[in-house]
């Protein structure tokens, strides 16, 4: 078969008909899905003697391609030139791609996705209402800053932004820390969806509102509605999907619309506050669903990408600083994008009010300021205060002599964490709680400990709780 191929070439093959013939091989060999994600995107650029040199998009292409298919194409190109065919990759300058991604080369053999014949339909001519996006057109790919610490999570909602359910990225959970882009680049593929095609129905919506909403369907009678409104979605964006937590009616009804969607080859993406295999009370049926696409992260930015943030963000508000002031703001300010903008904010606040020029000491006290703000050291109050309220318990109650079942229960978790997280002596916990001697604290914790170990739902719902607790103080 090799040979054949070879004598129908005709006697100057040249590099695309050799990579079409390496297709050709590779196709049968790999899942369709995988064929049209990573396969037809690359772009065949030289043939020099047994060499093929082919280009791929970016970076985060060329990792994929070389760690999981390097053996298929070294073998296809074999196959193709003979034993001595070697592939060479090159990747496309990524500050030369974005504005050429329109062009037909890396999008038309993409989308050619069967979902796209259905985009005929018009709202009005399925007799349905139209869909809300609550897509917020300022998050866009073009404003997202790349770097090292978000560079898979961006390729990737970048690739999903230019063909919606047509990649293997799906579903795409993104999951990091707070403030570092998740929002902002879910919001970009909803945006860059509708800007390739308006008739794409597209709708983000937070995890918290998705509860509401349904929710508040059962109550209204309409759940119907409810299920119609995201059954007939191309692009589903779901923000914070923790939120759904032991909300178990809520999470059957996600696992239908999921399953729904992804079935007919429609676009879900996901974001979360850490991995699917850390969320707790949520079915292991539906985290197994998570990982079906592509799981990644977004890590807190590097100085390059906060100076580079720091710069972008500072040109669009008209801010001028100087270096040094940069330097002091990336210095200082290290994991939360939003604290970065938070600066430059209160710095626009301080022009606006007046002053005329920044100072390094006002840059200075803004970053104290913003830097400070949050920083609640673990104490046995914030551990009270999120136990009782994850517990719908009245604070006041848990210092109370009382024994009632659900109180008692409370006291004792909120003592147990209490030793966990934070240097406090038994006595300490004893006498915030009411004035209990110390036998009753071991006592709870032994108690809570053994529940832990024996019983599922009790671990899960610490472990929430103990996340609820981090959260608010990191
Ligand atoms: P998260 O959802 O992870 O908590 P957001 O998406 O809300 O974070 O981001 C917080 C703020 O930081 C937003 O205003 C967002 O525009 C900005 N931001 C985050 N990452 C970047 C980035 N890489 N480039 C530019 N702005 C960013
Ligand atoms: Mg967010």
């Amino acid at each position: 078969m090799v040979n054949s191929q070879i004598a129908l070439r005709d006697s100057a093959p040249d590099a695309v008909s050799v990579w079409n013939e390496c297709l050709e091989n590779i196709k049968p060999l790999v899942p369709v899905m995988t064929f049209n994600t990573w396969f037809v995107p690359i772009k065949p650029i030289a043939l020099a003697g047994d060499t093929l040199t082919i280009q791929l998009p970016n970076n985060f292409f060329y990792d994929w391609i070389a760690e999981r298919y390097n053996s298929f194409i070294a073998k296809s190109i074999k196959e193709v030139l003979g034993e001595q065919g070697v592939i060479k990759y090159v990747v496309m300058n990524e500050e030369l791609k974005e504005p050429e991604v329109t062009e037909p080369q890396l999008t038309s053999k993409i989308t050619m996705d069967p979902s796209s014949l259905s985009q005929e339909t018009t709202d009005e001519a399925d007799g349905s209402e139209p869909v809300e996006s609550n897509i917020n057109p300022k998050y866009t790919f073009e404003n997202f800053i790349k770097g090292e610490s978000n560079q898979l999570a961006r390729a990737a909602a970048y690739a999903i932004g230019e063909n919606p359910g047509g990649t293997s990225f799906n579903p795409l959970f993104i999951y990091g820390g707070v403030g570092l882009g998740k929002t902002h680049l879910i919001q970009a593929i909803g945006n860059a969806v509708l800007q390739n095609n308006r008739r794409k129905k597209v709708h983000y919506i937070s995890a918290d509102r998705f509860t509401l909403d349904f929710v508040q369907s059962i109550q209204y009678n309409k759940k119907q509605e409810f299920t119609n409104r995201f059954k007939k979605l191309d692009v589903l964006i779901i923000d914070d999907i923790h939120g759904l937590s032991g909300k178990e009616r809520t999470l059957d009804e996600f696992f239908f619309i999921f399953n729904t969607l992804h079935q007919a080859g429609k676009q879900i993406v996901l974001t979360s506050d850490r991995p699917p295999n850390e969320l707790t009370g949520i079915s292991d049926r539906l985290i197994s669903r998570f990982n079906w696409g592509l799981t990644t992260d977004i890590q807190p930015p590097d100085f390059e990408t906060r100076m580079a943030i720091l710069n972008d963000k500072a040109d669009n508000y008209g801010i001028k600083l100087t270096g040094e002031m940069y330097d002091y703001i990336a210095t200082h300010i290290t994991s939360n994008i939003r604290e970065l903008e938070g600066v430059l904010l209160k710095l626009l606040a301080k022009i606006s009010f007046g002053f005329k020029d920044i100072t390094f000491e006002m840059v200075k006290k803004i970053v104290k300021e913003i830097s400070t703000t949050k920083k609640v050291i673990i104490g046995i109050d914030v551990i009270t205060k999120v136990v009782c309220e994850h517990m719908r318990i009245d604070e006041k109650k848990i210092r109370d002599k009382t024994r009632k079942k659900e109180i008692a229960e409370a006291r004792q978790i909120a003592m147990y964490l209490s030793k966990m997280m934070t240097n406090s002596t038994l006595k300490m916990i004893g006498l915030h709680f009411g004035g209990r001697d110390h036998s009753t604290v071991i006592h709870a914790i032994t108690e809570t400990e053994h529940r832990v170990n024996t019983e599922k739902r009790t671990k899960d719902m610490i472990e929430e709780i103990q996340n609820k607790i981090e959260l608010l103080c990191s």
